[in-house]
């Protein structure tokens, strides 16, 4: 099963809702980082997070999700385009807290901290930039809140993941749900009733509910019409390509040093794990083709 993202909106109402199921994506990332629960859970989220934004977003627009925190897991950053591609990470994967009534307690591992959401625009020069302070560390709400208080959009978010026992991840997604301008107080009020009354994100998806049906239990009572419905996938926009730019930007100085005292480049994708290796060849044909390049001239 491939997951994926469904967008609908009001039929004559101005209220929007997009939701996910990131089952797959989300193992893919804990298999990659090597997650252990709690790490598994907060990255997920802000996954699925990420993809929900990334729904909002046209043509080449790109959005960065990134919490910091005093906690254990110390930072997430995720990385997601209009195309339905995420990418992202945990600065320390194997954090594991203890249960909290049986449930694992994200905000513990985040802390104390922000939430900073860069958005590159196609149509703006500079990249839209806004920065909370986390309301609760579970990401839904402070997801919630950047939108409500950065964006100006009534709106509400809900993310969830389950883990299996074995740690694999057993069901994950979540939807996002906004008041447009014209939205009416007694069309917002239904919507809130039926979030209020929602099993949570996880139980939906484990029951096997796919991002339709719990847009459509989210607008219970509201006509809706669907949009679209896209694939969504863990992808990653490193390439060896990429790491031969960024060794020529080193410099034939570096570039000499390393052939010297390693025989040869390793690098490793901090968003996907990809290991990459430029060979002892590769290296010295490098070399030579900067070597070949004509001089720039003195400024
Ligand atoms: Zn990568």
């Amino acid at each position: 099963m491939q997951d994926t993202l469904v967008r609908a909106i009001g039929a004559y109402v101005n209220i929007r809702c997009m939701a996910a199921v990131t089952t797959h994506l989300v193992e893919e990332a804990r298999r990659r980082h090597d997650t252990y629960p709690t790490a598994t859970v907060a990255l997920g989220r802000a996954l699925t997070g990420g993809i929900l934004l990334g729904g909002l977003l046209m043509g080449d627009e790109r959005v960065n999700l990134q919490i910091n925190g005093r906690g254990p897991l110390r930072s997430i950053v995720v990385d997601a385009d209009a195309y339905g591609h995420v990418r992202g990470f945990v600065r320390h994967p194997h954090t594991q807290m203890p249960l909290r009534e049986g449930k694992i307690s994200v905000k513990e591992a985040i802390g104390a901290g922000t939430l900073q959401v860069l958005k590159i625009q196609t149509n703006q020069k500079e990249p839209y930039r806004g920065i909370v302070p986390l309301v609760s560390g579970e990401i839904a709400k402070d997801l919630t809140a950047y939108l409500v208080n950065s964006e100006q959009v009534p709106s509400a978010v809900a993310l969830g993941v389950y883990i299996e026992k074995d740690t694999r991840v057993a069901a994950s997604g979540g939807f996002i749900v906004q008041a447009l301008p014209g939205a009416q107080d007694r069309e917002i009020a239904i919507v809130e009733e039926n979030i209020a009354a929602l099993p949570p994100c996880s139980e939906m998806i484990l029951n096997g509910l796919g991002p339709r049906d719990i847009i459509a239990r989210v607008m219970e009572g509201i006509t809706i019409k669907f949009l679209e419905e896209k694939e969504i996938s863990f992808q990653c926009r490193c390439s060896k390509d990429r790491v031969i730019r960024i060794m020529i930007a080193l410099g034939p100085e570096e570039i000499r040093d390393i052939l010297v005292k390693e025989g040869e480049a390793k690098a490793s994708c901090e968003f996907c794990k990809q290991n990459y290796v430029v060979t002892g060849d590769e290296l010295k044909q490098l070399l030579e083709e900067i070597e070949a390049m004509p001089e720039s001239p003195e400024p």
